[in-house]
């Protein structure tokens, strides 16, 4: 057994299968001719004005239910603003300190053994739209069909310690929302995406180590990729303290769309020190 163990933290985008976008009227449909489902509201327009799909709010709420979440009466909107080619307003709408469920949980097994993964919250955000780079130019586009697309997004608290029960926690997590019906759990098309946070410890401590970020995994392959070992040379991680960066070797096949770190994204998941790259 290694003397390391990872403390890992799941974060997952869920999007809902409602029929129109969160804020606006717009359809969800997914593969259609970009830019073809927008309107001045996912657009981020001056002067207009977003109203809540009661669907999105539904399904969040079935899903706290299903995972015995308190669904707290009062819930905030706010804004989270950064900047990202795909993001036409400066910010995303997304939930903070009032999300819409909080406190549950999810029993998983692995390997004959039950282990219980808490869940902190559940809060309803917007989707961003999307990049598409040409390989062939030095040229990039920009699809803003998805942008507004109701997601909610699913955080663990720190319980998971290995790429196992990562892997198992996701596939369970990913039944529950298909069989309530409120999202397809399409990878391929996105419906289901993961960031994981990853630290790594001494086995038995009780701190944390140096968090790493690995955004956007969408299969479960790059999930079980989450290792305890150095990214530049392969070889197992030494005695003593673990200053260690796990995340390249797990993410030579995720990509990135938003900055690692960010205030906004410190302050929310505040269970360990983040570190800015
Ligand atoms: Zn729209």
């Amino acid at each position: 057994m290694s003397v390391f163990e990872a403390v890992i933290g799941l974060e997952v985008h869920a999007q809902l299968l409602t029929v129109s976008k969160i804020f606006c009227g717009c359809s969800t449909s997914f593969g259609l001719a970009p830019n073809t489902n927008t309107c001045p509201i996912c657009l981020g327009l001056p002067g207009v004005l977003p109203v809540l799909n009661r669907k999105a709010v539904d399904f969040g709420i079935r899903l706290g239910l299903a995972l015995g979440c308190v669904i707290q009466e009062r819930n905030v909107f706010a804004r989270k603003n950064y900047f990202y080619p795909d993001l036409p307003k400066g910010y995303q709408i997304t939930q903070y300190d009032n999300p819409l469920c909080a406190g549950g949980h999810l029993d998983i097994e692995v390997k004959g053994v039950m282990k219980r993964i808490g869940i902190r919250r559940i809060h309803m955000e917007e989707d961003a739209g999307k990049n598409i780079h040409d390989d062939s130019r030095p040229r990039s586009y920009i699809d803003f069909n998805r942008a507004g697309v109701p997601l909610l997004e699913i955080v663990t608290e720190p319980d998971i310690t290995t790429s196992e029960e990562a892997v198992t926690y996701l596939k369970e997590l990913r039944l529950v929302l298909m069989y309530l019906g409120v999202s397809d759990g399409n990878m391929e098309e996105g419906s289901f995406r993961c960031d994981a946070n990853v630290s790594v410890r001494t086995r038995g401590s009780g701190s944390m180590g140096t968090r790493t970020e690995l955004k956007n995994m969408n299969s479960f392959r790059n999930v079980q990729r989450i290792s305890l070992r150095r990214p530049s040379c392969g070889t197992p991680l030494p005695a003593g303290p673990v200053p260690c960066d796990p995340r390249r070797k797990a993410t030579t096949t995720a990509t990135s769309r938003i900055p690692t770190w960010s205030p906004w994204s410190s302050m929310l998941r505040g269970w360990t020190a983040s570190a800015r790259p």
